[in-house]
């Protein structure tokens, strides 16, 4: 009995996060569009948006007139002020933090430089920020969904994570989130950066319409999120998607991991850094636009081939409809790989005109920090919800 009492409990969760995301894509709907969109049924839909409409996560509006009989169409859409989440993004030399509301305003953000962070010092200052945030953004707190965090991947891979200069140095054996909990007494969820941008950019990007798509996240180094039928991947240990450390050169250019010819040996910032000149350890994305233009085409000339056969080798396994890049490179910089990465290898999407197949997705500093704001809303079965519909 307590099994079939779960999954009853697990299914109206699901349900539930169903229909938020169907409004959060459509920006309005109809109890009647909700059910068609999202095959439940009419009554499930109207207990849905009952229970929703009762916590103050849903609105409804004035209804709309149609013609002939039957109910008048309420529009529905999500109160931006009925829940809040908060999203850090840590890497080699920034963090960022930001609080959004239901719908994706930001309403605080704070970017500070931290070289090389520590844990001690960092989580320290997180807390500070957390509690200014507290101070300067008048919202109610017994709304808050809880915190994503974002770190580079991947994590507690030996030989992969302890070596490498993708992964955060010092991070191994400490319990962000056990930290961060305590800290604040919310749910914390930590993930890799490039499975976060996935789920911003379907949240807020070219992917709200997409349903299996691959992301490819240019960080320091190079990851990828999946998301398949709607739902994000993760794999047995969330590493699922370090395409980074993909052999696609074999005998090619030493990894840091032990490996020769490595993805983000070719695709990353870190290999874009090194082609252009400037130190890995301390420069910014933002430098790449400063460099000699014609020393960056070169390096998007070594990086090609090896992405190419990467697009070829995810589409060939996920059959996805589309291959989104982006990450922290800066925009202008990624429109130039992709305008150049035509023609690509045949594959199972060979059908489909190249620009459906490769997208540009979400660039820059916030991206992650965003998506990883969305792990909490992301959540299906996040226990703050609960708690903001008693
Ligand atoms: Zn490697």
């Amino acid at each position: 009995m307590r099994t079939s009492g779960t999954n009853l409990e697990h299914a109206r969760a699901h349900n539930r996060r169903v229909v938020i995301e169907a409004i959060r894509l459509n920006g309005e709907l109809t109890r009647a569009e909700l059910a068609r969109l999202t095959a439940l049924t009419p009554q499930t839909v109207s207990n849905i948006v009952a229970e929703l409409g009762q916590a103050g996560i849903l609105s409804s509006h004035a209804p709309r007139h149609i013609g002939g009989r039957g109910q008048p169409a309420v529009p529905i859409t999500l109160n931006p002020n009925s829940a809040y989440s908060i999203g850090i993004h840590l890497d080699h030399q920034t963090l960022l933090i930001v609080l959004v509301d239901l719908t994706g305003n930001v309403r605080f953000r704070r970017l500070c430089l931290v070289q090389k962070p520590q844990p001690g010092a960092t989580l320290a200052l997180i807390k500070q920020l957390l509690a200014e945030m507290k101070q300067q953004v008048p919202v109610d707190w017994g709304k808050m969904l809880g915190i994503g965090v974002v770190m580079p991947g991947p994590f507690g891979v030996e030989g992969l994570s302890s070596e490498g200069p993708t992964t955060l140095h010092g991070w191994e054996n400490v319990d962000v989130v056990a930290e961060l909990a305590a800290a604040t007494g919310l749910p914390v969820t930590l993930e890799n950066d490039a499975t976060v941008a996935a789920i911003g950019e379907r949240f807020h990007g070219v992917a709200k319409q997409l349903d299996s798509f691959i992301y490819l996240y240019i960080g320091t180094g190079l990851g990828a999120g999946i998301f398949t039928d709607g739902h994000i991947y993760t794999g047995h240990a969330h590493n699922a998607g370090e395409v980074g450390h993909m052999v696609v050169q074999p005998g090619g250019r030493l990894c840091s991991c032990g490996n020769h010819g490595c993805l983000e040996r070719y695709l990353s910032l870190q290999a874009a850094y090194e082609a252009c000149g400037l130190d890995p350890m301390t420069a910014m994305p933002g430098d790449l636009l400063q460099v000699d233009q014609t020393r960056f085409d070169r390096w998007i000339d070594s990086a090609l081939p090896a992405t190419r056969q990467a697009i070829n080798i995810l589409e060939c396994i996920f059959d996805a409809e589309a291959v989104i890049i982006g990450g922290q490179m800066p925009q202008p910089l990624v429109e130039k790989i992709v305008g150049r990465l035509h023609p690509l290898l045949r594959s199972v999407r060979s059908k489909y005109r190249e620009g459906h197949r490769v997208r540009i997705g979400l660039n820059g500093t916030d991206t992650a920090a965003l998506g990883a704001a969305a792990l909490p809303i992301f959540d299906e079965f996040n226990p703050q919800y609960e708690v903001l519909l008693k």
